[in-house]
């Protein structure tokens, strides 16, 4: 497992947890990528490239998403107070981000799990914020750390780990061409990161099969 020493720790605020506010400039992308066909040496003139631009400018304003996505706005009215302070899993959550390296996307699961301080949180939310920080351009170390970090701030729980496993389709497509290297980033707060048996139990848990699976 893949796993890198964060520096984060004490309540400094996530990088980047709200989105700029700013909206894409579609008509300026559309004609950067009229300009990038032409330095690829094509014709954007072509029948089959004629509406490329407008495509790809709305795809990238689409797969960006999340810096218009409000965290706080997400989770309005979504917090429930609760006794239960055992521990809570989502897994198996899918995900597609660009890497801010390439512009080239990676995707794969996301598996989440927090240990309750007094309230949780609607489990859709879970997918929801995935996708708020997925949908940037991202690396996958610090989609993960958001991920965990907005949790363990918003929910004030005990803990929070998240684990993300992707493939990478600039490390498939081009360099290294390793088609079926998965990359594994984790983040481990509180409770997560001081108890090991906790660890443990939530890393067991998402090894498990899914429902239904016989184990
Ligand atoms: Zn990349």
């Amino acid at each position: 497992m893949v796993k890198r020493e964060l520096k984060r720790r004490g309540a400094r605020q996530v990088e980047d947890v709200r989105g700029s506010g700013t909206p894409v400039d579609l008509d300026v992308l559309q004609s950067l990528v009229t300009e990038m066909l032409l330095a690829l040496g094509e014709k954007p003139g072509r029948n089959g490239l004629v509406r490329t631009p407008e495509r790809v400018a709305k795809a990238f304003a689409f797969m960006t998403q999340g810096y218009q996505r409000d965290i706080d706005h997400l989770l309005n009215g979504a917090l429930f107070p609760i006794e239960y302070d055992e521990m809570v899993i989502v897994k198996d959550i899918d995900f597609f981000s660009l890497c801010e390296h390439h512009l080239l996307p990676f995707y794969g699961k996301v598996h989440v799990g927090y240990l309750p301080n007094k309230k949780v949180v609607g489990l859709s939310k879970i997918p929801r914020i995935v996708d708020a920080f997925a949908r940037r351009l991202q690396v996958q170390e610090r989609l993960t750390v958001q991920i965990a970090e907005t949790l363990k701030n918003k929910l004030n729980a005990h803990g929070v780990g998240v684990v993300v496993e992707a493939r990478h389709f600039c490390m498939m497509m081009r360099g290294v061409e390793k088609q079926s290297t998965i990359a594994v980033t984790s983040s481990m707060l509180g409770a997560f990161r001081d108890q090991p048996q906790t660890r443990v139990e939530f890393l067991k848990l998402i090894r498990r099969g899914s429902v239904g699976d016989s184990d």
